[in-house]
């Protein structure tokens, strides 16, 4: 590995974890947690875990365990190039999402709104709790007992209210610090992972076209390029071939943006990263097209009338089994039945619906409300 940069997440000089345990040498700390995400069940999960189409609708779209390779890919090349830690930053980008519920945003949202007079559901912090206390598979401790850094990484929004009740990783929502780098990193890659594949995936899905991408001044500069170098192109390609340029042009302008960031701050230190302000970022000029992409995205993709009238569903399947378990708690599988006497009910039921994939959640919805399903 090449030599880390001064205001690198450095293993060596982790804050450590929770639980203390013996060092996980040959490998660094950093290599560790992202072992530790991998061999995770709601690592696993992620496959059938989806961002906009629903698991069941194609077998060629994203789902959130190709999404995540995807963001770790990305956040690596930037990371390495930036002089950056590449396992924190891998290992954030592979964790980033293990919190996510079924069915996208839109089963986010159902939950937060299930869950609003118990505290609500964020999935930032979700994913923060699958790590810290839902997986349970080692002897000493509950969760996976990453890192400070992993975890401060991981939790990349929270509420004050829920913040102030974390303690140390919860601080920098309450006196305005920034994460590490790698932290950083790894959430602009998530954006350019996302933005990117959802043009390829809306596209294959016939629910945006060719002709209104290129009213979208990043793809239309990249499309024209492509198409003047490769004039007899079919569209498939066409499509990969501006996609995988508009992916450069994002992270080449990250790349020498933050490097430019780090120019006129000098920050010598993690800590000191920690205390400016964001330095990883993209151009004003990048960033304004980036949001205009973003925009398109959301008002003629995510808003896509048949995006949304599968999303309907989802919100109805979600939130008619959080009713259902917490109105007869015994419809529970037994262990949550346990879990439940200890940590409430609400938050338990929450946490099972959340681990759920959306075949499972489907299946599950099936079982409870069909009379002729065997339960
Ligand atoms: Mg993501």
């Amino acid at each position: 590995m090449s030599a880390l940069a001064p205001y690198a997440a450095d293993p060596a000089r982790t804050r450590g974890r929770r639980h203390p345990e013996p060092p996980a040498s040959p490998r660094s700390e950093y290599q560790r947690d992202r072992d530790r995400i991998v061999h995770s069940t709601a690592f696993r999960r992620l496959e059938y875990k989806t961002q906009v189409f629903i698991n069941h609708e194609g077998d060629l779209f994203r789902t959130r365990l190709t999404h995540s390779l995807e963001v770790a890919q990305i956040g690596r090349t930037v990371a390495r190039l930036l002089g950056l830690d590449e396992d924190l930053t891998e290992t954030i980008a592979l964790a980033h999402d293990l919190g996510h519920t079924p069915f996208g945003h839109v089963g986010q949202d159902a939950l937060n709104a299930c869950m609003r007079a118990h505290g609500g559901f964020e999935h930032n912090l979700q994913s923060l709790r699958v790590v810290d206390e839902l997986e349970q598979k080692y002897a000493e401790f509950e969760g996976l007992n990453l890192t400070f850094e992993a975890r401060e990484g991981i939790l990349k929004h929270c509420s004050p209210t829920n913040a102030a009740r974390l303690g140390e990783v919860g601080e920098r929502f309450l006196n305005g610090g920034q994460p590490s780098l790698e932290a950083q990193i790894a959430n602009l890659a998530d954006e350019i992972a996302y933005n990117n594949h959802d043009v390829d995936d809306g596209l294959r899905s016939g629910l945006i076209s060719l002709e209104q991408l290129a009213e979208v001044p990043i793809f239309a500069r990249h499309l024209a390029e492509v198409r003047r170098l490769y004039p007899q192109l079919n569209d498939r390609r066409v499509i990969h071939e501006t996609v995988r340029r508009m992916i450069n042009t994002l992270v080449v302008d990250l790349i020498e943006e933050t490097r430019r960031r780090l120019v006129v701050h000098r920050p010598e230190s993690l800590d000191e990263v920690r205390r400016c302000p964001p330095l990883a970022g993209f151009s004003p000029e990048v960033q304004a097209e980036h949001l205009e992409l973003k925009r398109f995205l959301f008002h003629n993709l995510y808003r896509h009338y048949r995006v949304v009238r599968m999303s309907e569903k989802a919100r109805r399947v979600i939130t008619r089994l959080f009713e259902a378990f917490v109105a007869e708690p015994r419809l529970l599988p037994p262990e949550y039945q346990r879990r439940a006497q200890t940590h409430g009910l609400h938050r338990t039921v929450c946490d099972y619906i959340a681990g759920m994939t959306d075949r499972y959640a489907i299946r599950e919805h099936k079982r409870l409300f069909d009379i002729e399903e065997l339960g």
